[in-house]
């Protein structure tokens, strides 16, 4: 049973390809040209068609996401604390270490699992200059009273948006919210290309301050302005994502359809709770996860095992909370008991398999084990 199960193995999520052949086109026109990377024709391409697609202003291309929230620390000098949440991959925290930050952590919200506006004004101190929240799962933050907040004791936003591609709140992007929001691209991602990420700014002037510090702070042949980093994508990436771009629309579509599916076979399961997500705002399926509560028969990690078992890799994402590392468990605002929410969620957390090819069948398979767990 097992290793049949293992053959057959469902993983959370699976990267979305296009037929190679149409890939073939693409690299036949780099190999044509000699332009690798350096912001050649497929990155400056890859730029324009996002900025399009996403509906932003400006938008500079990363080789991935981590270095990218790295460099929008940069370009706001931020200094001293930020605060952030705890409930999130561990690129959140990593990018404020990288640059010097001591974050601080404030716990979320039990329905949103974003960032609690409600706790931020609590955690300032002279030494926070900005705030660093996740659209966590795509589900969009309260991003009207983070900015007031903001706006009151004068400190930066910058948005860990790498969930958040496509997602719209307030009748339009949500990554047009904060002084800077960060996507991801990597392979897991909803639009990926393969390894990849994007600073989305509102300016010029703050757009050509980004590709100076992506480039070694390089602003001419013989000038550096700052110590940048190399956070360029290459050609290949870029020509990748201008393909991958045509099917995305499709790919959100099938997500769509699997949460609405799941939702409904395990709406009324108790124990098990899904995510809601507010009315006005266009979410993109980019996770599937569940809350297994007190009163479902099963604990979480058994729960976890035994879709394992059946051949249903889905993953405690996000746990362990970042607070839980060993480079910040040291820090006060570590404290579980600083972080009551988050720490529960995390121990209750399943993301369940969510990606355009999973078949139906494999949905219904799932969601039957969840609803009917055969206590022993
Ligand atoms: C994926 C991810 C990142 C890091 O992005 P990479 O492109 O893998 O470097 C950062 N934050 C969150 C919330 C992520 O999910």
């Amino acid at each position: 049973m097992k290793v049949r199960a293992q053959n057959t193995a469902i993983y959370v999520t699976q990267p979305q390809l296009p037929p190679l052949a149409e890939f073939i086109p693409y690299l036949e026109q780099i190999w044509a040209n000699k332009t690798l990377t350096n912001c050649g024709p497929f990155h400056q391409q890859l730029e324009q068609a996002l900025c399009e697609y996403l509906g932003v202003k400006h938008l500079a291309l990363f080789a991935n996401g981590t270095l990218a929230l790295v460099t929008a620390l940069q370009c706001l000098r931020i200094t001293g604390e930020v605060i952030t949440t705890p409930y999130s991959f561990v690129a959140t925290a990593h990018s404020l270490l990288w640059n010097g930050i001591k974050p601080v952590f404030v716990d979320i919200d039990p329905h949103s699992l974003n960032l609690d506006p409600d706790r931020i004004e609590a955690a300032i101190t002279p030494q926070t200059t900005a705030i660093m929240p996740v659209h966590c799962y795509g589900q969009s933050c309260d991003v009207a009273r983070i900015q007031k907040i903001a706006d009151s004791y004068g400190l930066k936003v910058i948005y860990d948006a790498a969930h958040a591609f496509g997602v719209h709140c307030h009748g339009g992007s949500v990554l047009n919210h904060g002084d800077l929001s960060v996507l991801s691209f990597h392979a897991t991602k909803v639009f990926n290309t393969f390894e990849g990420g994007a600073i989305v700014c509102a300016d010029a002037k703050t757009k050509q301050h980004i590709d100076h510090l992506k480039n070694f702070g390089f602003v001419d042949e013989v000038t550096v302005i700052a110590p940048g980093i190399n956070g360029k994508m290459s050609e290949i990436n870029a020509a990748f994502g201008v393909l991958q771009l045509k099917g995305i629309d499709k790919a959100l579509d099938k997500r769509r359809c699997i949460d609405a599916r799941y939702r409904a076979a395990l709406q009324g399961v108790t124990g098990i709770r899904c995510l809601d997500y507010g009315t006005g705002s266009k979410p993109n399926h980019s996770y599937f996860p569940i809350l297994v509560g007190s009163e479902y028969p099963l604990e979480r990690d058994a729960l976890y095992e035994k879709l394992k078992d059946n051949g249903f890799h889905g993953r405690r994402y996000f746990y362990p909370l970042i607070s839980e590392f060993p480079m910040y468990r040291g820090l006060a605002s570590a404290a579980p008991a600083n972080l009551p929410v988050a720490t529960r969620v995390a121990r209750e957390v399943i993301c369940l398999p969510i990606y355009p090819d999973l078949a139906w069948e494999q949905v219904d398979a799932i969601a039957d084990l969840i609803a009917h767990p055969k206590v022993p």
